[in-house]
Protein backbone atom coordinates (compact mmCIF):
# COMPACT_ATOMS: atom_id res chain seq x y z
CA UNK A 1 0.00 0.00 0.00
CA UNK A 2 0.84 3.61 -0.76
CA UNK A 3 0.30 6.32 1.22
CA UNK A 4 -1.74 8.00 -1.61
CA UNK A 5 -3.57 4.88 -1.30
CA UNK A 6 -4.68 6.28 2.33
CA UNK A 7 -7.08 9.93 1.74
CA UNK A 8 -4.64 12.10 2.97
CA UNK A 9 -4.11 15.70 1.07
CA UNK A 10 -1.39 16.50 -1.52
CA UNK A 11 0.12 18.81 0.99
CA UNK A 12 0.32 16.18 3.42
CA UNK A 13 1.48 13.91 0.78
CA UNK A 14 4.04 16.21 -0.17
CA UNK A 15 5.57 16.37 3.21
CA UNK A 16 6.00 12.83 3.47
CA UNK A 17 7.55 12.50 0.66
CA UNK A 18 10.35 15.16 1.58
CA UNK A 19 10.55 13.14 5.12
CA UNK A 20 11.52 10.23 2.63
CA UNK A 21 8.82 7.55 4.14
CA UNK A 22 7.99 5.33 0.68
CA UNK A 23 5.40 3.28 2.16
CA UNK A 24 3.36 3.55 5.22
CA UNK A 25 4.35 1.25 8.23
CA UNK A 26 1.61 -1.03 9.69
CA UNK A 27 -0.20 1.50 12.09
CA UNK A 28 0.34 4.34 9.62
CA UNK A 29 -1.89 1.80 7.17
CA UNK A 30 -4.21 0.67 9.65
CA UNK A 31 -4.83 4.67 11.74
CA UNK A 32 -5.33 6.81 9.07
CA UNK A 33 -8.31 5.96 7.04
CA UNK A 34 -9.84 5.50 10.58
CA UNK A 35 -9.21 8.91 11.93
CA UNK A 36 -10.08 10.93 8.42
CA UNK A 37 -13.52 8.99 9.07
CA UNK A 38 -13.71 10.85 12.15
CA UNK A 39 -13.74 7.67 14.58
CA UNK A 40 -12.07 7.10 17.80
CA UNK A 41 -9.28 4.85 18.21
CA UNK A 42 -7.65 2.75 20.67
CA UNK A 43 -4.51 1.97 19.39
CA UNK A 44 -1.85 -0.33 20.84
CA UNK A 45 1.49 0.43 19.23
CA UNK A 46 5.16 1.62 20.99
CA UNK A 47 7.41 4.28 19.66
CA UNK A 48 9.45 3.22 16.70
CA UNK A 49 6.37 1.99 14.73
CA UNK A 50 5.51 5.37 12.64
CA UNK A 51 3.10 5.96 15.58
CA UNK A 52 3.42 9.81 15.33
CA UNK A 53 2.62 9.84 11.81
CA UNK A 54 -0.62 7.52 12.01
CA UNK A 55 -2.37 10.57 13.93
CA UNK A 56 -0.36 13.20 12.91
CA UNK A 57 -1.01 13.14 8.99
CA UNK A 58 -4.97 13.11 9.46
CA UNK A 59 -4.90 15.22 12.23
CA UNK A 60 -3.39 17.92 9.63
CA UNK A 61 -6.08 17.01 7.02
CA UNK A 62 -8.77 17.46 9.52
CA UNK A 63 -7.81 20.37 10.89
CA UNK A 64 -7.00 22.49 7.39
CA UNK A 65 -10.40 23.80 7.33
CA UNK A 66 -10.82 26.45 10.57
CA UNK A 67 -8.86 28.84 12.46
CA UNK A 68 -8.18 28.50 15.94
CA UNK A 69 -9.14 31.25 18.20
CA UNK A 70 -6.78 32.86 21.21
CA UNK A 71 -6.12 30.31 24.05
CA UNK A 72 -8.68 28.02 22.37
CA UNK A 73 -6.71 25.00 20.79
CA UNK A 74 -8.75 23.43 18.41
CA UNK A 75 -6.40 19.83 18.74
CA UNK A 76 -4.75 18.61 22.06
CA UNK A 77 -1.97 16.08 22.45
CA UNK A 78 -1.10 15.14 25.73
CA UNK A 79 2.44 13.50 25.91
CA UNK A 80 4.19 12.21 29.36
CA UNK A 81 7.36 13.45 29.04
CA UNK A 82 8.87 16.62 27.53
CA UNK A 83 11.17 14.87 25.55
CA UNK A 84 8.39 13.23 23.65
CA UNK A 85 5.98 16.19 23.70
CA UNK A 86 8.86 18.16 21.72
CA UNK A 87 9.62 15.12 19.45
CA UNK A 88 6.09 15.32 18.18
CA UNK A 89 5.93 18.96 17.89
CA UNK A 90 8.61 18.79 15.17
CA UNK A 91 6.77 15.58 13.80
CA UNK A 92 3.31 18.29 13.35
CA UNK A 93 6.02 20.81 12.11
CA UNK A 94 7.84 18.85 9.50
CA UNK A 95 4.22 16.91 8.19
CA UNK A 96 2.37 20.18 8.17
CA UNK A 97 5.04 22.05 6.69
CA UNK A 98 2.33 23.29 3.89
CA UNK A 99 -0.46 23.50 5.99
CA UNK A 100 -1.11 27.11 7.46
CA UNK A 101 -1.71 25.64 11.33
CA UNK A 102 -0.11 27.03 14.18
CA UNK A 103 1.08 24.68 16.71
CA UNK A 104 2.31 25.21 20.27
CA UNK A 105 4.31 22.97 22.63
CA UNK A 106 3.78 23.14 26.55
CA UNK A 107 6.32 21.45 28.90
CA UNK A 108 7.91 21.90 31.84
CA UNK A 109 11.16 24.06 32.01
CA UNK A 110 10.65 26.26 29.92
CA UNK A 111 8.55 30.01 30.42
CA UNK A 112 5.26 30.08 30.98
CA UNK A 113 5.36 33.57 29.89
CA UNK A 114 6.87 32.47 26.42
CA UNK A 115 4.32 29.26 26.20
CA UNK A 116 1.69 31.83 27.22
CA UNK A 117 1.86 34.08 24.42
CA UNK A 118 1.91 30.76 21.49
CA UNK A 119 -1.92 30.63 23.11
CA UNK A 120 -2.19 34.45 23.28
CA UNK A 121 -1.99 33.93 19.15
CA UNK A 122 -3.94 31.03 18.47
CA UNK A 123 -2.94 27.43 18.44
CA UNK A 124 -4.63 24.86 16.32
CA UNK A 125 -2.70 22.15 17.90
CA UNK A 126 -1.18 22.33 21.09
CA UNK A 127 0.56 19.43 22.14
CA UNK A 128 1.49 19.48 26.09
CA UNK A 129 2.61 17.35 28.84
CA UNK A 130 -0.24 16.85 31.47
CA UNK A 131 1.47 18.93 34.55
CA UNK A 132 2.18 21.91 32.59
CA UNK A 133 -1.11 22.50 30.82
CA UNK A 134 -2.76 22.42 34.07
CA UNK A 135 -0.50 24.82 35.02
CA UNK A 136 -1.98 26.95 32.23
CA UNK A 137 -5.65 26.06 32.56
CA UNK A 138 -5.55 26.82 36.32
CA UNK A 139 -4.24 30.46 35.63
CA UNK A 140 -6.97 31.02 32.63
CA UNK A 141 -4.38 30.82 30.15
CA UNK A 142 -5.88 28.17 27.98
CA UNK A 143 -9.29 27.13 27.61
CA UNK A 144 -10.60 23.49 26.51
CA UNK A 145 -13.88 23.25 25.51
CA UNK A 146 -13.21 24.09 21.81
CA UNK A 147 -10.90 21.33 21.45
CA UNK A 148 -12.60 19.04 19.44
CA UNK A 149 -9.35 16.41 19.02
CA UNK A 150 -7.87 14.48 21.85
CA UNK A 151 -4.56 12.91 21.28
CA UNK A 152 -3.61 10.79 24.40
CA UNK A 153 -0.62 9.21 23.88
CA UNK A 154 1.81 6.46 25.44
CA UNK A 155 -0.59 5.74 27.94
CA UNK A 156 1.30 3.00 29.81
CA UNK A 157 3.96 5.67 30.44
CA UNK A 158 1.11 7.79 31.45
CA UNK A 159 0.20 5.54 34.16
CA UNK A 160 3.43 4.66 35.41
CA UNK A 161 4.27 8.09 35.99
CA UNK A 162 1.30 8.77 38.03
CA UNK A 163 -0.18 11.16 35.15
CA UNK A 164 -3.64 9.98 35.35
CA UNK A 165 -5.36 11.84 37.06
CA UNK A 166 -3.77 14.76 35.71
CA UNK A 167 -5.07 13.49 32.41
CA UNK A 168 -8.93 12.74 33.92
CA UNK A 169 -8.74 16.32 34.88
CA UNK A 170 -8.28 17.77 31.49
CA UNK A 171 -10.32 15.39 29.65
CA UNK A 172 -13.18 16.54 31.76
CA UNK A 173 -12.50 19.97 30.48
CA UNK A 174 -13.29 19.30 26.78
CA UNK A 175 -16.27 18.86 25.40
CA UNK A 176 -17.90 14.93 24.81
CA UNK A 177 -18.66 15.05 21.15
CA UNK A 178 -15.11 15.22 20.01
CA UNK A 179 -11.77 12.62 18.22
CA UNK A 180 -10.02 10.61 20.76
CA UNK A 181 -7.17 8.96 19.41
CA UNK A 182 -5.88 6.68 22.90
CA UNK A 183 -2.43 5.07 22.29
CA UNK A 184 -0.77 2.90 24.46
CA UNK A 185 2.41 0.79 23.73
CA UNK A 186 0.28 -2.57 25.71
CA UNK A 187 -3.61 -2.79 26.25
CA UNK A 188 -3.92 -4.27 29.39
CA UNK A 189 -7.26 -5.08 31.01
CA UNK A 190 -6.22 -2.07 33.64
CA UNK A 191 -5.27 0.34 30.52
CA UNK A 192 -7.92 -0.43 28.20
CA UNK A 193 -10.63 0.20 31.38
CA UNK A 194 -8.88 3.56 31.53
CA UNK A 195 -9.24 3.63 27.61
CA UNK A 196 -13.09 3.40 28.01
CA UNK A 197 -13.12 6.16 30.01
CA UNK A 198 -11.86 8.36 27.04
CA UNK A 199 -12.84 7.08 23.79
CA UNK A 200 -15.97 6.43 22.09
CA UNK A 201 -17.09 3.31 20.02
CA UNK A 202 -13.31 3.30 18.71
CA UNK A 203 -11.74 1.03 16.41
CA UNK A 204 -9.10 -0.77 17.99
CA UNK A 205 -6.18 -1.26 16.50
CA UNK A 206 -2.60 -3.58 17.65
CA UNK A 207 0.68 -3.25 15.82
CA UNK A 208 3.46 -5.76 17.24
CA UNK A 209 5.78 -3.95 18.79
CA UNK A 210 9.35 -2.83 16.50
CA UNK A 211 11.47 -5.26 18.89
CA UNK A 212 9.11 -8.33 17.98
CA UNK A 213 8.98 -7.48 14.25
CA UNK A 214 12.60 -5.85 13.93
CA UNK A 215 14.30 -9.18 12.93
CA UNK A 216 17.01 -6.34 11.40
CA UNK A 217 18.16 -5.93 15.10
CA UNK A 218 20.74 -8.20 15.56
CA UNK A 219 20.92 -8.92 19.10
CA UNK A 220 23.35 -10.80 21.17
CA UNK A 221 24.22 -11.29 25.30
CA UNK A 222 27.81 -11.29 26.94
CA UNK A 223 28.14 -12.58 30.11
CA UNK A 224 31.25 -10.60 31.95
CA UNK A 225 32.32 -9.99 35.56
CA UNK A 226 30.60 -7.10 36.80
CA UNK A 227 34.32 -5.75 37.46
CA UNK A 228 35.06 -6.21 33.80
CA UNK A 229 32.40 -4.69 32.52
CA UNK A 230 33.79 -1.54 31.38
CA UNK A 231 36.82 -3.21 29.82
CA UNK A 232 34.15 -5.52 27.97
CA UNK A 233 32.46 -2.62 26.41
CA UNK A 234 35.51 -0.79 25.11
CA UNK A 235 36.50 -3.80 23.65
CA UNK A 236 32.74 -4.56 22.19
CA UNK A 237 33.08 -0.91 20.81
CA UNK A 238 36.35 -1.39 19.26
CA UNK A 239 35.67 -4.74 18.00
CA UNK A 240 32.67 -3.83 16.20
CA UNK A 241 33.44 -0.25 14.66
CA UNK A 242 30.65 1.28 17.01
CA UNK A 243 30.56 4.68 16.30
CA UNK A 244 27.37 6.05 17.58
CA UNK A 245 25.66 3.79 20.88
CA UNK A 246 22.75 4.05 23.52
CA UNK A 247 24.64 2.88 26.68
CA UNK A 248 21.56 1.86 29.21
CA UNK A 249 22.53 1.17 32.73
CA UNK A 250 20.00 0.59 35.39
CA UNK A 251 20.85 3.24 38.19
CA UNK A 252 21.36 6.52 37.95
CA UNK A 253 24.54 6.57 39.97
CA UNK A 254 26.42 4.09 37.60
CA UNK A 255 25.68 6.34 34.73
CA UNK A 256 27.51 8.99 36.03
CA UNK A 257 30.83 6.73 37.27
CA UNK A 258 30.67 5.00 33.77
CA UNK A 259 30.34 8.33 31.98
CA UNK A 260 33.54 9.50 34.05
CA UNK A 261 35.59 6.26 32.90
CA UNK A 262 34.26 6.62 29.12
CA UNK A 263 35.39 10.46 28.91
CA UNK A 264 38.58 8.81 30.79
CA UNK A 265 39.29 6.73 28.23
CA UNK A 266 38.73 9.20 25.65
CA UNK A 267 35.17 8.60 23.96
CA UNK A 268 32.94 11.43 23.17
CA UNK A 269 30.07 10.29 25.94
CA UNK A 270 27.52 12.24 27.90
CA UNK A 271 25.01 10.81 30.27
CA UNK A 272 21.37 11.59 30.31
CA UNK A 273 19.18 10.69 33.37
CA UNK A 274 16.12 11.85 35.51
CA UNK A 275 17.80 13.90 37.97
CA UNK A 276 19.60 16.43 35.25
CA UNK A 277 17.79 19.79 34.32
CA UNK A 278 15.36 20.10 31.25
CA UNK A 279 17.99 22.03 29.32
CA UNK A 280 21.02 19.60 29.93
CA UNK A 281 19.21 16.74 28.97
CA UNK A 282 17.47 18.51 25.66
CA UNK A 283 21.42 20.26 24.86
CA UNK A 284 22.83 16.41 25.74
CA UNK A 285 20.49 14.96 23.02
CA UNK A 286 20.80 17.54 20.60
CA UNK A 287 24.74 17.08 20.86
CA UNK A 288 23.88 12.93 20.00
CA UNK A 289 21.43 13.88 17.39
CA UNK A 290 24.23 15.73 15.80
CA UNK A 291 26.79 12.93 16.34
CA UNK A 292 29.08 15.37 18.64
CA UNK A 293 28.37 13.05 21.13
CA UNK A 294 28.77 9.47 20.16
CA UNK A 295 27.74 7.45 22.80
CA UNK A 296 24.96 8.59 25.00
CA UNK A 297 24.93 6.77 28.81
CA UNK A 298 21.28 6.66 29.83
CA UNK A 299 18.84 5.75 32.10
CA UNK A 300 15.73 3.93 31.39
CA UNK A 301 13.13 6.98 32.12
CA UNK A 302 15.35 9.48 30.47
CA UNK A 303 15.71 7.65 27.70
CA UNK A 304 12.48 6.27 27.07
CA UNK A 305 10.84 7.20 23.76
CA UNK A 306 13.91 9.08 22.48
CA UNK A 307 13.59 9.33 19.14
CA UNK A 308 16.96 9.09 16.67
CA UNK A 309 16.65 8.10 13.15
CA UNK A 310 18.41 4.90 12.81
CA UNK A 311 20.50 4.70 15.97
CA UNK A 312 22.95 1.72 14.66
CA UNK A 313 23.56 0.53 18.05
CA UNK A 314 22.39 0.16 21.27
CA UNK A 315 24.48 -1.48 24.56
CA UNK A 316 22.65 -2.46 27.72
CA UNK A 317 25.59 -2.43 30.47
CA UNK A 318 23.33 -3.40 32.96
CA UNK A 319 20.33 -5.99 31.97
CA UNK A 320 17.16 -4.44 32.67
CA UNK A 321 15.12 -5.68 35.74
CA UNK A 322 11.99 -5.39 33.64
CA UNK A 323 11.60 -7.52 30.73
CA UNK A 324 9.30 -4.56 29.64
CA UNK A 325 12.25 -2.09 29.63
CA UNK A 326 14.54 -4.25 27.38
CA UNK A 327 12.06 -4.25 24.64
CA UNK A 328 11.89 -0.17 24.78
CA UNK A 329 15.55 0.05 24.82
CA UNK A 330 15.86 -2.34 22.22
CA UNK A 331 13.43 -0.74 20.30
CA UNK A 332 15.68 2.20 19.88
CA UNK A 333 17.52 0.66 17.06
CA UNK A 334 15.88 -1.12 14.14
CA UNK A 335 13.50 1.31 13.98
CA UNK A 336 10.98 1.66 10.91
CA UNK A 337 12.73 -1.25 9.17
CA UNK A 338 16.05 -0.41 9.70
CA UNK A 339 18.53 -2.49 10.50
CA UNK A 340 20.56 -2.26 14.19
CA UNK A 341 22.93 -4.38 16.89
CA UNK A 342 21.95 -4.37 20.35
CA UNK A 343 24.46 -6.30 22.47
CA UNK A 344 23.86 -7.12 26.24
CA UNK A 345 26.24 -7.50 28.96
CA UNK A 346 25.48 -9.78 31.54
CA UNK A 347 26.84 -11.09 34.96
CA UNK A 348 26.01 -14.16 36.07
CA UNK A 349 23.30 -12.98 38.71
CA UNK A 350 21.18 -11.97 35.71
CA UNK A 351 20.01 -15.34 33.83
CA UNK A 352 17.01 -15.22 35.47
CA UNK A 353 16.33 -11.78 34.18
CA UNK A 354 17.43 -12.73 30.57
CA UNK A 355 15.11 -15.81 30.72
CA UNK A 356 12.29 -13.35 31.61
CA UNK A 357 13.31 -10.88 28.67
CA UNK A 358 13.47 -13.96 26.23
CA UNK A 359 9.98 -15.05 27.81
CA UNK A 360 8.83 -11.81 26.70
CA UNK A 361 9.85 -11.36 22.94
CA UNK A 362 9.53 -14.95 22.52
CA UNK A 363 13.17 -14.76 21.01
CA UNK A 364 16.65 -16.62 22.14
CA UNK A 365 19.29 -14.25 22.30
CA UNK A 366 22.95 -15.42 21.06
CA UNK A 367 25.84 -15.63 23.68
CA UNK A 368 28.85 -13.92 22.48
CA UNK A 369 32.59 -13.96 23.66
CA UNK A 370 35.09 -11.35 23.59
CA UNK A 371 38.49 -11.83 23.51
CA UNK A 372 40.68 -11.24 26.33
CA UNK A 373 37.30 -11.06 28.97
CA UNK A 374 36.58 -13.79 30.83
CA UNK A 375 33.26 -15.16 30.62
CA UNK A 376 31.79 -16.44 33.72
CA UNK A 377 28.67 -19.40 33.21
CA UNK A 378 25.30 -18.00 34.37
CA UNK A 379 23.92 -18.97 37.50
CA UNK A 380 21.79 -22.14 37.61
CA UNK A 381 18.31 -21.72 38.81
CA UNK A 382 19.45 -23.49 42.00
CA UNK A 383 22.09 -21.43 42.86
CA UNK A 384 20.23 -18.26 42.17
CA UNK A 385 17.23 -19.66 44.22
CA UNK A 386 20.39 -20.05 47.03
CA UNK A 387 21.01 -16.37 46.71
CA UNK A 388 17.42 -15.72 46.84
CA UNK A 389 17.18 -17.86 50.22
CA UNK A 390 20.01 -15.82 51.92
CA UNK A 391 23.37 -17.27 51.19
CA UNK A 392 25.94 -15.38 48.45
CA UNK A 393 25.68 -19.19 47.58
CA UNK A 394 26.39 -18.73 43.92
CA UNK A 395 29.38 -19.78 42.22
CA UNK A 396 31.37 -16.58 43.40
CA UNK A 397 34.38 -16.14 41.27
CA UNK A 398 33.76 -19.31 39.09
CA UNK A 399 34.41 -18.45 35.13
CA UNK A 400 34.40 -20.07 31.86
CA UNK A 401 37.67 -19.74 30.04
CA UNK A 402 36.54 -18.00 26.14
CA UNK A 403 37.43 -20.67 23.96
CA UNK A 404 39.12 -17.80 21.40
CA UNK A 405 41.73 -17.36 24.53
CA UNK A 406 41.97 -21.20 24.78
CA UNK A 407 43.03 -21.57 21.04
CA UNK A 408 45.23 -18.53 21.62
CA UNK A 409 47.41 -20.91 23.50
CA UNK A 410 48.37 -17.52 25.80
CA UNK A 411 49.45 -18.57 29.39
CA UNK A 412 47.54 -17.12 32.44
CA UNK A 413 44.12 -17.64 30.29
CA UNK A 414 42.32 -18.91 33.71
CA UNK A 415 43.89 -15.55 36.15
CA UNK A 416 41.18 -13.31 34.83
CA UNK A 417 43.94 -11.14 33.73
CA UNK A 418 43.42 -9.35 30.40
CA UNK A 419 45.05 -9.77 27.49
CA UNK A 420 45.47 -7.71 24.18
CA UNK A 421 43.03 -8.48 21.68
CA UNK A 422 44.46 -10.19 18.35
CA UNK A 423 46.24 -7.83 15.83
CA UNK A 424 42.92 -8.68 13.48
CA UNK A 425 40.62 -6.23 15.41
CA UNK A 426 40.90 -2.98 15.62
CA UNK A 427 43.51 -1.36 18.40
CA UNK A 428 41.02 -0.52 21.79
CA UNK A 429 39.69 2.75 21.50
CA UNK A 430 41.66 3.94 24.34
CA UNK A 431 44.68 3.93 22.75
CA UNK A 432 43.53 5.87 20.08
CA UNK A 433 40.91 8.12 20.81
CA UNK A 434 38.96 9.45 17.94
CA UNK A 435 37.43 12.44 19.08
CA UNK A 436 37.98 14.49 22.42
CA UNK A 437 35.23 13.72 25.11
CA UNK A 438 32.56 16.70 25.29
CA UNK A 439 32.52 18.96 28.22
CA UNK A 440 29.89 18.61 30.29
CA UNK A 441 27.00 20.75 29.66
CA UNK A 442 26.71 22.98 32.83
CA UNK A 443 23.51 21.87 35.02
CA UNK A 444 21.31 25.17 35.26
CA UNK A 445 20.27 25.49 39.03
CA UNK A 446 18.10 28.69 37.74
CA UNK A 447 15.73 25.76 36.05
CA UNK A 448 12.26 25.55 37.36
CA UNK A 449 11.01 22.70 38.97
CA UNK A 450 8.45 20.82 36.59
CA UNK A 451 5.35 20.32 38.27
CA UNK A 452 4.28 16.76 37.73
CA UNK A 453 7.27 15.36 34.86
CA UNK A 454 9.68 15.20 37.42
CA UNK A 455 9.24 11.62 38.90
CA UNK A 456 5.99 9.29 39.48
CA UNK A 457 4.02 10.22 42.23
CA UNK A 458 4.31 8.07 44.97
CA UNK A 459 0.46 7.70 46.07
CA UNK A 460 -0.32 5.99 42.47
CA UNK A 461 -2.10 2.22 42.40
CA UNK A 462 1.13 2.07 39.91
CA UNK A 463 3.85 2.86 42.06
CA UNK A 464 2.06 -0.14 44.64
CA UNK A 465 1.56 -2.36 41.73
CA UNK A 466 5.70 -1.85 41.08
CA UNK A 467 6.54 -2.67 44.66
CA UNK A 468 4.32 -5.55 44.20
CA UNK A 469 5.88 -6.79 41.02
CA UNK A 470 9.02 -6.34 42.76
CA UNK A 471 10.28 -4.46 39.66
CA UNK A 472 9.94 -0.27 39.67
CA UNK A 473 12.14 1.27 37.66
CA UNK A 474 15.32 2.04 39.51
CA UNK A 475 15.58 5.73 38.18
CA UNK A 476 13.62 6.31 40.89
CA UNK A 477 15.11 4.63 43.54
CA UNK A 478 16.48 1.03 43.80
CA UNK A 479 15.07 -2.41 43.16
CA UNK A 480 13.23 -3.78 45.73
CA UNK A 481 14.97 -7.23 47.22
CA UNK A 482 12.26 -9.55 45.81
CA UNK A 483 13.17 -11.27 42.84
CA UNK A 484 10.69 -12.51 40.23
CA UNK A 485 8.95 -15.52 39.43
CA UNK A 486 11.42 -18.39 38.06
CA UNK A 487 11.74 -18.33 34.42
CA UNK A 488 10.51 -20.88 31.87
CA UNK A 489 13.78 -20.91 29.94
CA UNK A 490 17.13 -19.81 30.36
CA UNK A 491 18.75 -17.57 27.46
CA UNK A 492 20.15 -19.99 25.06
CA UNK A 493 24.35 -20.43 24.51
CA UNK A 494 25.64 -20.78 21.35
CA UNK A 495 28.56 -22.45 21.31
CA UNK A 496 31.62 -20.97 20.13
CA UNK A 497 32.30 -21.75 16.26
CA UNK A 498 36.19 -23.72 15.66
CA UNK A 499 36.56 -21.52 19.07
CA UNK A 500 36.33 -18.47 17.12
CA UNK A 501 34.12 -16.02 19.11
CA UNK A 502 30.27 -16.69 17.72
CA UNK A 503 30.16 -12.55 17.54
CA UNK A 504 27.25 -12.22 14.64
CA UNK A 505 28.81 -10.88 11.83
CA UNK A 506 29.82 -7.26 11.90
CA UNK A 507 28.63 -5.73 9.52
CA UNK A 508 29.70 -1.80 8.63
CA UNK A 509 27.98 1.20 11.12
CA UNK A 510 26.67 4.18 9.21
CA UNK A 511 26.57 7.36 10.37
CA UNK A 512 22.94 9.16 10.92
CA UNK A 513 21.80 10.90 8.02
CA UNK A 514 20.14 14.53 8.62
CA UNK A 515 16.60 14.17 8.76
CA UNK A 516 15.68 17.73 8.08
CA UNK A 517 13.78 18.36 10.94
CA UNK A 518 14.21 22.06 12.81
CA UNK A 519 16.71 21.39 15.42
CA UNK A 520 16.55 22.41 19.22
CA UNK A 521 19.45 24.17 19.25
CA UNK A 522 20.26 24.27 22.93
CA UNK A 523 16.57 25.45 23.85
CA UNK A 524 14.23 22.84 25.64
CA UNK A 525 12.11 24.22 22.72
CA UNK A 526 12.04 23.28 19.35
CA UNK A 527 13.47 26.41 17.40
CA UNK A 528 10.25 26.67 14.70
CA UNK A 529 7.86 27.65 18.05
CA UNK A 530 10.76 30.47 18.76
CA UNK A 531 10.16 32.04 15.75
CA UNK A 532 6.92 34.73 15.17
CA UNK A 533 4.14 32.95 13.55
CA UNK A 534 3.51 34.24 10.26
CA UNK A 535 0.67 36.99 9.91
CA UNK A 536 -2.40 34.76 8.57
P1 LIG B 1 7.39 6.94 15.87
O1 LIG B 1 6.90 5.55 16.09
O2 LIG B 1 6.32 7.88 15.53
O3 LIG B 1 8.25 7.37 17.02
O4 LIG B 1 8.36 6.92 14.57
C1 LIG B 1 9.57 6.24 14.55
C2 LIG B 1 10.47 6.71 13.43
O5 LIG B 1 9.99 6.21 12.19
C3 LIG B 1 10.56 8.20 13.27
O6 LIG B 1 11.93 8.52 13.14
C4 LIG B 1 9.85 8.53 12.00
O7 LIG B 1 10.44 9.61 11.33
C5 LIG B 1 10.00 7.25 11.21
N1 LIG B 1 8.88 6.95 10.32
C6 LIG B 1 7.57 7.17 10.57
N2 LIG B 1 6.83 6.73 9.54
C7 LIG B 1 7.69 6.23 8.62
C8 LIG B 1 7.53 5.63 7.34
N3 LIG B 1 6.33 5.44 6.81
N4 LIG B 1 8.64 5.23 6.69
C9 LIG B 1 9.86 5.40 7.24
N5 LIG B 1 10.09 5.97 8.44
C10 LIG B 1 9.01 6.36 9.13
Amino acid sequence: MNFSDLGLSPEVLRAVEEAGYSQPTPIQEKAIPVVLTGRDVMGCAQTGTGKTASFALPMLDILASGRARARMPRALILEPTRELAAQVAEAFAEYGKYRDLQLALLIGGVSMDEQSKQLERGADILIATPGRLLDHVDRGQVMLHGTKMLVIDETDRMLDMGFIPDVQRIVKQLPPLRQTLFFSATLSPEIRALGAEFVHNPKEITVAPPSTTASAVRAAVLFVREEEKREALRRIIAQENVEQAIIFLNRKRDVDILLKSMRKHGFAASAIHGDLAQSVRTETLEKFKAGEVKFLIASDVAARGIDIESLPWVINFDVPFNAEDYVHRIGRTGRAGRSGSAFTLATPDDARNLADIVKLTGKEIPTITIEGIETPAPLTEEEQSGRRRGGRGGRAGSARSSSGRERGGRSGASSGGRREPRARHPAPVEAAPEAPAVAVAAESTAEPKPRAEAAPRADHPRGERNRRRGGGRSEHGERGGERRPPPDRAPSQTPHRGGEPVVPTARPTTQREGTGVPAFSGSPVPAFLLRNPPKR
